[in-house]
């Protein structure tokens, strides 16, 4: 784990270029700033990075976002899958039982890490990852196991709560509640965005995690075709002058009148 953050960018604004930046100790307050210059600065600080507070302050730019809120939340640990007697999951190492909303906005995901050794005949010898994700702000609760399939009982379908309850824990119950779509459209300040500074992974766009495998363009599609169904969707739109609009479905509305959205044209092109 890092223990040192990057607090501010080292800039020259009349050149419109980012040269390095201030960084301090994680482990005591008010510990003393250092500066590193670099050629090249790459800002890899994920989700919550903190570029376009940085970028306003220094350079009075201002990034022009889309976030999309969908209420979603995962509960994931890692965890030894046991035989539920059910020889189509017994023999399936990768699960996955995806939400669709608004009719299904609880989903399941099994993916394996790697095998164990073990004496116990009824163990699949594998450990993997389980994750219990929803949208629509239905969050599984991560006190306790117990808690979890007394709620997976109410919510999954019968087969997968029974993977769960087969399933011994290997680790804590990880909650995380705050994943949303967050694009940042960096393309369109052209020549405004400061020189020799790049945003690299989630700190550029992050998506919902059903989809997302680290940075693509197509989780942005496949998130926007799908999670736009969920009932309490809220989207946020942040253009270059700074001016914030926020859509948000009601209770009322209803959230579709095709079930199925079309295709959007670049997944139609990849099939
Ligand atoms: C619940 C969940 C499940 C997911 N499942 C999958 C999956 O199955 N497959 C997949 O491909 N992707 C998955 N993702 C997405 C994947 O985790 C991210 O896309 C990926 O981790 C992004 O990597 P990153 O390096 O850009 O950011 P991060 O992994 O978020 O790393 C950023 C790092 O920067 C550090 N940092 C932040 N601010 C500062 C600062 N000021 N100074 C110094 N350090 C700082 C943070 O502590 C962190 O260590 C999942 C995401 C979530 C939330």
């Amino acid at each position: 784990k890092c223990n040192t953050r990057a607090t501010e960018l080292i800039v020259d604004k009349s050149l419109n270029v980012v040269k390095g930046i201030k960084y301090r100790s994680k482990q005591n307050i008010g510990s003393p700033s250092f500066d590193m210059y670099g050629d090249f600065i790459i800002d890899c600080t994920g989700r919550y990075t903190s570029s376009p507070n940085w970028l306003n302050e220094n350079f009075n730019l201002i990034v022009p976002t889309i976030q999309i809120h969908f209420g979603c939340s995962y509960v994931t640990f890692i965890g030894e899958r046991f035989r539920i007697g059910d020889s189509s999951f017994d023999s399936a190492l990768v699960i996955s039982n995806p939400v669709d909303s608004p009719e299904k906005n609880v989903g399941f995901i099994v993916i394996p890490i790697r095998t164990i050794k073990t004496n116990n005949e009824n163990s699949l010898g594998t450990s993997s990852t389980i994750a219990i994700n929803c949208v629509n702000s239905e969050y599984p609760p991560n006190d306790s196991y117990e808690n979890l399939l007394e709620w997976t009982k109410e919510n999954l379908d019968p087969k997968y709560y029974t993977i769960l309850k087969a399933a011994k824990v290997c680790s804590p119950l990880i909650p995380s509640r705050h994943a949303i779509d967050d694009r940042k459209y960096v393309e369109s300040l052209g020549k405004k965005w400061p020189q020799n500074y790049i945003l690299l992974g989630d700190s550029m766009c992050s998506f919902n995690p059903q989809y997302a495998q680290v940075i693509s363009e197509e989780c942005w599609f496949s998130s926007t075709t799908n999670d736009w169904k969920t009932p309490t969707l809220k989207v946020i739109e942040t253009d270059k002058y700074g001016q914030v609009k926020t859509y948000q479905r009601d209770g009322n509305s209803t959230s579709t009148n095709n079930p199925e959205p079309r295709t959007p044209i670049m997944i139609r092109f990849m099939q």
